[in-house]
């Protein structure tokens, strides 16, 4: 192999583009390059779990996307963070891990990406993890990527899941396991105390194989001739390259860069293209369409007993935090806070979870901003299958510039009701017998906060991304026009090119999207290397049988 032609080429060293790496070069058969643009993932901000707020707002670490004005929501930007490091997003995440509901993939096979029904989808989650606790026969236990409970040391974790049952709601043992829907322990992806990202997971141990080499560079666009991905053209000290592909182009470089590089290489809609100047390579209507996200917002209720982490957020204890985790990779600086979870349904008639929780012994926001000046605890609330849609776009042919982005956000009526709803139900929550050690007054939305313009006025300022955007190069059949990758992630139109990554998500998951995202490059490379697809799976998911008549 020379450094600059491989069997394969990946774009993006991120939670697919990793996983691949691993998988295309684990038989020693086939030569595997990555391009990747981001640096190294060395050092305490991106290692330690509770620094997580810390990579997300630095230009280092992210590529500093922000949206459009979002025309329902005051005309607001919101920050879109993208990894652009080692592991990509893994490494500035937070750690939080959900594998989604079984219905969600059920969902993707009926909308046209068959094979990927849950029970194609669970073998290749079991592959992919080493799961620490978690229910029997469902988890697995020899995969790369290493996910734990959460300790749950602080009272209030505990305080969070009891309420949830005195109100009537299920509670489970495992929501990566058979029954998602309930309260219970949130999982984590942190191995001996350190971040696990993929790129502790997956891309250290590829590079220690002799087929596997990394490419420090910015991809700018693929490389086709006569209809066939041939290379990937990328910049890289100023100067313009190629690095070929013997076998296959691979794009994993997110749901944001995914459908850029696809349109900088002539793949999209023609009438945007041609706008653009860009010849057209392949017509495909959806390449940028279909993006998705899950929206959030944070209800801070203040504790009256000063147990939260509210008396770690000063220098001193945040220092003598960071010595014990750089000395024993122990301590509350070895984990990302959110160690209880809750996934619940909104309404009966809904046959699966809708909402999803986050529970934080503190108050204060996701990017580390703006925290409340007294002890306090939080939920992070919002719905999960919102039916806004939004696009990725070209500005302009030049590489280096950032496309737009516009969600929509809250631009369907459902949206409103929905969130509504979230924030009520939390108040009910927070309202049990379990909290009455704790609870003071709510901090936010606030008491006054009661009907529904006035709820929907604090929606409008302080709904915040969850950061999973998705789906902007959706799989699906391929004689759909808004598909883009067919079953086997192919790019349609195009011989020798794959997208495998949060873009290529039919619809967004209930959860987190990190596992969904390793998920789906560990089956992408069963696909590209033409082995028959991992065993379907028999088992059965836990579905509430009250769904039809109640929402718990
Ligand atoms: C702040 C934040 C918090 C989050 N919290 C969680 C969480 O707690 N749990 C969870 O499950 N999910 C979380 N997510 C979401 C999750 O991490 C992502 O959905 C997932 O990592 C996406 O994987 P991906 O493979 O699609 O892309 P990425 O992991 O983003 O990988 C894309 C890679 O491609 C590289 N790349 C892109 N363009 C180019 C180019 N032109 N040239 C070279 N390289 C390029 C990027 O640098 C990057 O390394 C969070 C995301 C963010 C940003």
């Amino acid at each position: 192999m020379t450094a600059m032609e491989a069997d394969f080429v990946i774009v993006g060293s991120g939670s697919a583009g990793a996983a691949l790496a691993y998988r295309l070069s684990e038989d020693g058969r086939n030569s595997v390059i990555v391009i990747e643009y981001g640096g190294t993932d060395f050092g305490p901000f991106i290692q330690m779990p509770a620094a997580l707020s810390f990579p997300m707002n630095m230009s280092r670490y992210d590529w500093g996307f922000s949206s459009e004005p979002e025309p329902h929501l005051g005309g607001r930007r919101l920050v879109t963070p993208r990894g652009k490091v080692l592991g990509g997003s893994s490494s500035i995440n937070g750690m939080v891990y959900v594998r989604g509901h079984a219905h969600d993939f059920d969902h993707w096979a009926d909308e046209g990406a068959a094979g990927w029904a849950y029970a194609d989808v669970l073998p290749y989650f079991k592959r992919m993890e080493t799961a620490h606790g978690g229910e029997d026969g469902w988890r697995g236990t020899d995969g790369p990527l290493h996910v734990r409970p959460g300790k749950q040391r602080n009272p209030l974790y505990k305080a969070f899941v009891e309420a949830g049952r005195q109100a009537g709601f299920e509670t489970t043992p495992d929501y990566n396991g058979s029954k998602q829907e309930g309260f219970g322990v949130m999982e984590q992806t942190i191995h001996h105390g350190r971040r696990w990202s993929v790129a502790n997971a997956y891309l250290r141990p590829a590079l220690k194989r002799q087929n596997v080499s990394l490419v420090n560079g910015f991809a700018r666009r693929v490389v086709i001739e006569n209809q066939r991905a041939v290379g990937v053209e990328f910049e890289a000290r100023k100067q313009i390259q190629v690095v070929k592909a013997k076998r296959e182009v691979i794009i994993a470089a997110s749901s944001i860069n995914s459908p850029k590089l696809l349109m900088l290489s002539g793949i999209g809609p023609a009438a945007h293209l041609k706008e653009h100047g860009i010849d057209v390579v392949a017509d495909r209507q959806g390449v940028g369409r279909n993006l998705q996200d899950h929206m959030e917002l944070y209800i801070q209720q203040e504790s009256i007993l000063p147990i939260t982490l509210y008396s770690k957020l000063n220098l001193f204890s945040k220092a003598l935090i960071g010595a014990e985790w750089l000395l024993f990779k122990s301590g509350l600086g070895a984990t990302n806070h959110f160690e209880s979870a809750a996934f619940v349904r909104s309404k009966p008639g809904v046959d699966y979870p809708d909402i999803q929780y986050h529970f934080l012994p503190a108050a204060i926001r996701y990017d580390g901003k703006a925290a409340a000046k007294s002890h306090g605890f939080q939920a992070h609330v919002g719905p999960m299958r919102s039916k806004s849609r939004g696009s990725v776009t070209l500005r302009s042919a030049d590489p280096r510039e950032k496309p737009a982005i516009r969600f929509n956000y809250m631009s369907h009526a459902d949206d409103w009701a929905d969130f509504r709803h979230c924030i009520r139900l939390t108040r009910e929550i927070f309202g049990q017998q379990a909290f009455d050690p704790y609870r003071g007054r709510e901090i936010s939305p606030g008491k006054d906060v009661q009907s529904d313009d006035e709820l929907d006025a604090f929606i409008r300022e302080h709904a915040e991304s969850a950061f999973h955007p998705c789906g902007t190069c959706r799989m699906g059949r391929a004689d759909d026009e808004h598909s883009v990758v067919d079953p086997e992630c192919r790019v349609i139109g195009v011989e020798g090119l794959r997208v495998a990554d949060s873009s290529i998500f039919p619809r967004i998951t209930n959860g987190n999207l990190n596992g969904p995202s390793v998920m789906t490059g560990e089956k992408a490379a069963d696909h590209i290397l033409g082995k028959q697809p991992l065993a379907p799976s028999n088992q059965e998911p836990w579905i509430n049988p009250r769904w039809r008549v109640s929402d718990r």
